[in-house]
């Protein structure tokens, strides 16, 4: 599996480190429309590719709620 993974809204990325992740589902419970706990593996999956503008404050909250800093967001380009 490709690691990290990334998926975009139209102005950021948000990038899943497996290697860091230690399947506590925090990312899950924050932001429910983006990500599901795969129960074989007990890692994250996203569930689509892109999220939107609106869906910023979400997916910060998942950010800022991941306690193995698995979760980084930044602006396409960087
Ligand atoms: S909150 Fe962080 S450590 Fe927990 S499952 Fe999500 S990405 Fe992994």
């Amino acid at each position: 599996m490709t690691n990290p993974i990334t998926v975009s809204s139209a102005t950021e990325v948000l990038e899943l480190d497996l290697d860091k992740c230690n399947g506590y589902g925090n990312c899950v419970f924050a932001a429910p429309e983006l990500f599901e706990l795969d129960l074989a593996s007990n890692l994250p999956l996203f569930l689509k590719q892109e999220w939107t503008e609106a869906e910023h404050a979400t997916v910060a909250g998942a950010v800022a709620d991941c306690p193995a800093n698995a979760l980084r967001m930044y602006k396409r380009g960087d």
